[in-house]
């Protein structure tokens, strides 16, 4: 057997030729000159067969996968190693270098290329979309009767920031571009709907209250008849406070606690704790605030009684003694509410 290329008679042979001709023009691996990668300039994701794909990653390494993702090998490399290496970064362009060792026929290989890498930049739909202030949702954090206070104020904007950063790994447009403080409350801007309801529920998780939701028509594209909404989630957080006074049920309850489903008081005449499903919400009225509470002093005490002064008046009141109520002693300081002229201890 002799190479039908250079005649030698002493080479491994490869088919008609010999190793070193069949080696000459082999390439171990295929890979282009130049490659063009379009990537987002403010969130580095890469436009990838009309998706825009894998925010966040260092310029570097979208270059590095560029090239891998560029490269195919010879099925007949064996035990290949690939070096990839930047060179220079020239503006939006990188001078890379990729090194394969590898064998071909037992042969061991060292095969080198230089390749283009020119960044293309341009700014993805979802970057466009929050550079100009976009949003689905407005949140309106509302209080019934009353406004909002500071530090309601304080936990809401925690609350919220809780959220978007929660959601931020799963929506791109889990942000806020807008907060407006008005008198009655507060409005927040977020960039989706699907975010938006979440914020709202984590409201009314911290504060109770009633959600509802506002679609707005902002417009309609013509050519598809399709309306392009905006949702306005108003949240309004109840009147009352804990330890507030409110009447429900003929019922006059102090409460003790508030949260997304449900209101629980105390009755002040039996003592008893109730529940309150929030749905029925707008059904409490609120009677006194828990700084409208005065304090005074036990004058007498009969099995039955309590004789306490009128903080207002300083005229003795008897009192029943009720459940609750047993520990206390002459001289000792109480605790009371007046309610429709009537007074009522509280522990
Ligand atoms: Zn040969
Ligand atoms: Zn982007």
């Amino acid at each position: 057997m002799f190479c039908l290329e250079c005649g030698s008679t002493d080479k491994k042979m490869i088919g008609d030729i010999c190793i070193d001709c069949f080696l000459k023009d082999y390439q171990m691996i295929q890979i282009p000159h130049r490659i063009e990668v379009q990537i987002c300039s403010h969130c580095n994701s890469k436009l990838e067969e009309g998706k825009w794909l894998d925010e966040n990653i260092p310029e570097e390494e979208v270059i590095y996968r560029a090239l891998e993702k560029n490269i195919t090998i010879n099925d007949l490399v064996e035990n290949e190693i690939i070096n990839l290496k930047i060179e220079q970064l020239k503006g939006t362009i990188a001078i890379c270098y990729v090194e394969i060792l590898g064998e071909v026929h037992g042969q061991k290989i060292d095969e080198n290329h230089d390749v283009e890498v020119k960044i293309l930049k341009s700014v993805c739909p979802t970057c466009s979309k929050i550079q100009a202030g976009y949003y689905e949702a407005v949140i309106q954090f509302r209080a019934h009767n009353r406004e909002i206070k500071n530090e309601e104020y304080e936990l809401a904007d925690k609350a919220i920031e809780r959220i978007l950063i929660r959601q931020s790994k799963v929506d791109k447009l889990a942000y806020c571009p807008q907060i407006a403080t008005l008198k009655e409350g507060r409005d927040y801007y977020i960039g989706s709907l699907k975010t938006a309801r979440k914020v709202g529920e984590s409201l009314k998780d911290e504060f109770g209250g009633i959600i509802k939701e506002s679609p707005r028509l902002i417009s309609e594209d013509k050519s598809t008849g399709k309306g392009l909404y905006r949702i306005w989630i108003s949240i309004r957080i109840p009147e009352f406070e804990i330890d507030d006074f409110i009447k429900y049920e003929n019922r006059i309850l102090q409460v003790k606690s508030i949260n997304k489903n449900r209101i629980i008081g105390t009755d002040i005449k039996t003592a008893k704790n109730h529940t309150i499903p929030m749905k029925h919400l707008e059904d409490i009225k609120l009677l006194k605030k828990a700084n409208e509470i005065e304090t005074t002093t036990i004058i007498s005490k009969s099995p039955k009684n309590l004789q306490i002064l009128d903080p207002s008046d300083y005229s003795a009141v008897d009192l029943e003694l009720k459940d609750g109520f047993q520990d206390y002693n002459i001289g000792d300081e109480i605790k009371l509410i007046k309610i429709d002229n009537y007074i009522y201890l509280v522990n």
